[in-house]
This record gives structure tokens, sequence and C-alpha cells, in this order.
């Protein structure tokens, strides 16, 4: 898989204050990647360095094969990092040919565009008389413009209502499915697991973690357990293949499971051993309080 973007050890300062701090990761063809954080943990930073609007402190990046300068690979690039800002009293179409003339690239895909972001209906209207989901549709329509190899959104459904959200949402799933890698940064939990497929977790300007998304919630969860002999119990829990972890805490048992199994199937097994529960509930901690749990700054 060829790969499209790769940072290493980039570190940004204003001043005093680290943005991002020694950071690295690598962007691949086809995927879609999130950078997830909270407000000011060095998203836009990032983003701003790899587009060469914000310059670096230390560290490096490289597009593509790394043997193009970022000037010619960034013609490659779609990027939108600012809200969109187009000529309120031209159609959509004539802000689009603008576009096209002062990039230098021709007009023939301009309907096409349209079309996918699902404003060829409105292309002969103003720019000022659509709404804001509409002007981010259009901002993708003219980021498309040359085919990028990559789209770059930052926090692309920020100010938007649920439908407006839910189609952005929906339209980045269609660019990526048409082959676009998209990298995007959010500080929506629930936004980047609906769209990702891969993350990059940071936290004042650190990575937490990256990889895939469902790998970062594919936790299996845990049981808690009572029964009258817990060190009978705790012996069992020990020596089972599926548990990674078992902690005894007063007459409640907890044990971490590493491969998913069901209640009843593991309650079937401790009852064979010879084990019988007063107490049986299955949990899992949710996206949310994982992503919580990664982003406090108490632990990690
Ligand atoms: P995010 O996009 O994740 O919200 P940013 O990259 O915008 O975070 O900001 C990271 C940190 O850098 C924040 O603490 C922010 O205040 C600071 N920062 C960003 N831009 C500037 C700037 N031009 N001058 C000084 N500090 C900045
Ligand atoms: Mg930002």
């Amino acid at each position: 898989m060829s790969t499209i973007l790769t940072i290493t050890n980039l570190t940004k300062k204003y001043g005093l204050l680290t943005a991002v701090n020694n950071l690295s990761f690598t962007i691949k063809k086809g995927n879609v990647y999130g950078i997830l954080g909270p407000n000011g943990s060095g998203k836009s930073t990032t983003l701003g360095i790899a587009l060469n609007v914000v310059n670096k402190t230390s560290g490096d990046f490289k597009w593509f094969d790394g043997n193009v300068t970022t000037h010619d690979a960034l013609k490659k690039v779609g990027a939108i990092i600012e809200r969109p800002n187009f000529y309120p009293y031209m159609t959509a179409y004539k802000n689009l040919e603008l576009v096209c003339k002062i990039k230098g690239i021709d007009t023939s895909k301009i309907l096409e565009k349209l079309e996918l972001v699902d404003l060829i209906d409105r292309k002969d209207s103003k720019f000022q008389t659509f709404s804001l989901g509409m002007k981010q549709r259009l901002a993708i329509a003219s980021a498309l413009l040359n085919d990028p190899e990559i789209l770059i959104l930052d926090e692309p459904t920020n100010g938007l209502d649920p439908q407006g959200i839910h189609k952005i949402r929906a339209l980045i799933q269609l660019i990526a499915s048409n082959g676009t890698t998209i990298l995007l940064a959010s500080h929506l939990l629930d936004e980047v697991e609906k769209v990702c497929t891969h993350v990059v977790v940071l936290r004042k300007g650190e990575k937490l973690y990256s990889g895939r998304v469902d790998e970062m919630i594919s936790s299996h969860g845990f049981f808690e357990l009572k029964t009258e002999d817990s060190q009978k119990l705790v012996s069992f829990l020990e020596a089972h293949p599926l548990i990674s972890k078992t902690v005894k805490k007063d007459d409640m048992v907890t044990a971490f499971l590493k491969e998913p199994i069901s209640a009843s199937e593991f309650n079937k097994q401790l009852v064979n051993s010879g084990i019988f529960l007063s107490h049986l509930v299955m949990r899992k901690e949710s996206l949310e309080e994982q992503f919580l749990k990664l982003t406090d700054n108490t632990s990690a």
C-alpha cells in the first residue's frame, strides 16, 4: 500500500508552549484517518504544518515517496482548513469556475463534483443563500476539482445542525469509497468512530494512540462475578485462556477478557468446574469511557 504522508518526530513550539510534541504517524493510501483530540491538542497545527501554512520547529514530514517537493505534492492534496469562503454574490458554479482559473485546472469536473456533493440543483444559486452545511459541501467540491489523492478536513462538521452533520459524514464516506484517502481532524469521538478506519489520538500535542479504530474499540469487556468460594473462582480465572487479568476487591471478582465469550457460555464452564455464582454481570467500557481515560490529564 503506498504512503501518502509520513510525519516523523514533528514538534511545534509557540514560545514556551509546545503545541505538537515529537509526533510521528503515517498516512497510507485508501484509508480514512482521524486526528482525534480535545480542543487545543494540536490537530490544526499538525495539519497546518503538513500543508505548509505553519512552520515546524523540528522534525520532519514528507509527502508521497518523498521525491517531490512539498509545493508539487500539495497540488495532489485537497484541503479545507478554514471556514469555506467564496464570493457571496456569485453562484456556486461561478465560484468553482473561479477556483479552477486561480488553480490553473480545467473546468470539466465542476458539474461532476457539484453532483457528488448534492448541490447540482443549486448550482445557479448565489453562495450567500447557502446554509452552512451547503457552504461546507461546496468547499469539499472545490477541494476535489483536481481529483486529489487525499482530502484533508479540519473539524468538517463544526457548527452544523444534525442533518448537516449527517450529510457531511455520508459524503466523506462516499468520497472515501471512490478511493480518495481522507485525513480529518475532529474533537468528536463518535465522528471518528463513525467515519474513520484509522485514528491518531492526541493530547496536548502528544500521541496517545494510533492504529485502527476498530482495534481501539475492541476491548472485549469484563465480567463481574461473586461466589462463596472466591479463592476457587480466582484460581479458575487465572488458568482460563480467555481471561487476561483478574482483580479481587472485597467479595467482587472482576475478570477482563482477552477474547469474546458469552456470559452463558462462561457460566456453563464455571458450573462444570463446580463454581456456582451468586452474581454475574458482563460489562464493557464504552468507547467514550476509553477515550476519556485515554485523554484524561491524570492518567497515562
Ligand atoms: P486543536 O486544533 O487540536 O484545537 P491547535 O493546533 O489549534 O489545536 O492548537 C494547539 C495549541 O497551540 C493550543 O494550545 C493553541 O492555543 C496553540 N496555538 C495554536 N496556534 C497558535 C498561534 N498561532 N500562536 C500561539 N499559540 C497557538
Ligand atoms: Mg483545530
